[in-house]
This record gives C-alpha cells, structure tokens and sequence, in this order.
C-alpha cells in the first residue's frame, strides 16, 4: 500500500523547523503539483530553487531526515513542471515514499486553504503556536485538520469477489466503498454501502487493515464480508458502472501497489482469504 515504504519513515507530528535551502517544498495548483520529472522518478523543488518569502513556507513533515514544506501560492521553476494526480498514479511514479509524501502534503494543503478563514464567525484564521491546527483570533474556534473516514469492502460468495467499476472518477476495477455517515459504525457503513449499491445483505464482516489517502483527504477502513440470501446484484447505476461476481483467476489487478483496493483484491487472487 502507498504507506508502505520501510525502511523509510514519515514523521507526521507537528514541530517548528525554519526553513534551509536544500528542503522540499510542495507547490500546488488546483489538483496539480510542482515536481520534476526524470524517467517516472519524481522530485519536488527545494527551498533555494524557488523564488518564494521562507516565513510564507509551512513545515508539513518529515521523510527520514528531510523537512518538508508547503508553499500555498502559485510559482514557478525553471526544469520543474505542474502535473496532477491521476498521471502521477497512472505512470506509477517513484519513489514510492515520494508519492506517500506527496499524497500526504495534497490532503494538508487542502485543509490549510479551507481553514483561512473561521467558519463560525469568517474572520481571518492564524496557526496555532503548539499543535497542528489553525485559531481564530475572533471567537476562539480551533479548526484540525480534517479526515474523511470511509470503508472499502471485499464482498465474498461461493469462492468469489464482488468487483465493481466507479460510475465516475478512478476507471480500473475496485471493491465497494462509502464514506462513513455521522453517528454510524464503519460495520454498519460496510453494511449499508453494499446494500445500497448491490442490493446484497452480507455478514461476518471482519476488519483488515487501514489506509490513508490524501487525495481524496480520507481514512480508509478495508473490511472483508459474506453474502446471503439472494445473491443476485442490482447495480446502483448512480455511483456504480458495474458489479460483478469474479472468481480467483478472473481477477483483474491494478497497475501498482498503491492502494488497500489493489492488495484486498490480491489477497483473494492469491488464495490468502
Ligand atoms: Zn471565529
């Protein structure tokens, strides 16, 4: 998965750094980012190639010993170039713990951008001093960053899967999947998802493991099930373009290793589950 990428490690926990000529930093524009690109292997632009104010940069995280940081405005750099996300995962770029940096930085960008001004009365927010949060000088509203928690589901019958395609967005194959409602629990998410978008009941729902993903700013929860009673499928055309049972043999992979999609469906291809 995109978080594995030992040895290597990623330090998330807020501290100060000042900025030093050689460290990172991630330029983003809509859905697209700032890197350079030399045989499918990325790199970002480092303090000293940008033409940017050092107090503007924002210390994000860690990879290994380098401080990586964000610049929320737009710039240039000569060799660099703005490319988004779906060629980054679609050419399968490396190195992989780039691509997790990378993905990571995306998801607090966002949140930096959304959380400028305070929700509750609108004035101007500004960066708490002792953790990673955003203050309103107003009314004292503290904004953290936010994650939207959701489930992906391998749905098991007879020896197979049930494969879906997304009606819009990602088109390789993919499992269910839902973002967790409020006041629910991600077996009744796992439940209620399946139910909406196959029209199955299942049940034995057991928990595999979990997975952040920056694009689309969420906590993933893969949960594996059974189905019963009538297993026929009756698409929710809405979210879903197809569903289908596949046996072992049947199932097709992604083109990386990116994602608890890709090593669910695995696991099952390989006779793990
Ligand atoms: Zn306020």
């Amino acid at each position: 998965m995109i978080q594995d990428i030992a040895p290597h490690v990623l330090y998330n926990q807020y501290r100060h750094f000042i900025p030093s000529e050689n460290d990172p930093v991630f330029c983003f524009c809509d859905e697209k980012v700032l890197i350079r690109l030399e045989d499918d292997r990325l790199s970002f632009p480092k303090v000293k190639d940008l033409n940017v104010n050092r107090e503007d940069l924002i210390y994000l995280f860690s990879l290994d010993s380098s401080h990586l940081f964000l610049y929320l405005k737009q710039t240039e750099r000569d060799g660099c170039e703005y490319i988004d996300f779906r060629t980054v995962r679609r050419k399968s770029l490396r190195p992989k713990e780039s691509v997790y940096a990378l993905f990571t930085a995306y998801h607090l960008a966002g949140w930096y951008l959304n959380s400028a001004y305070c929700g509750r009365c609108g004035q101007k927010t500004v960066h708490s001093e002792n953790e990673r949060a955003m203050v309103c000088p107003g009314c004292g509203n503290i904004i953290y960053p936010r994650i939207n928690p959701a489930v992906i589901v391998g749905v098991l019958h007879e020896d197979k899967m049930l494969v879906t395609k997304y009606a819009r967005g990602y088109g390789g194959y993919a499992l269910v999947a839902g973002f967790t409602e409020i006041g629910e629990t991600f077996e009744e998410t796992v439940a209620r998802e399946v139910k909406e978008e196959t029209g199955l009941d299942v049940r034995n729902i057991r928990y595999y493991a979990s997975q952040p993903w920056g694009p689309a700013a969420d906590i993933l929860a893969g949960y594996y099930c059974e189905a019963y009673g009538d297993c026929t499928i009756s698409v929710d055309r809405d979210e879903l373009r197809l569903a289908e049972w596949k046996t072992r043999d049947e199932i097709v992979l992604q083109e990386n290793d990116y994602s608890l999609t890709n090593e669910m469906m695995r696991n099952f291809k390989e006779g793990k589950i």
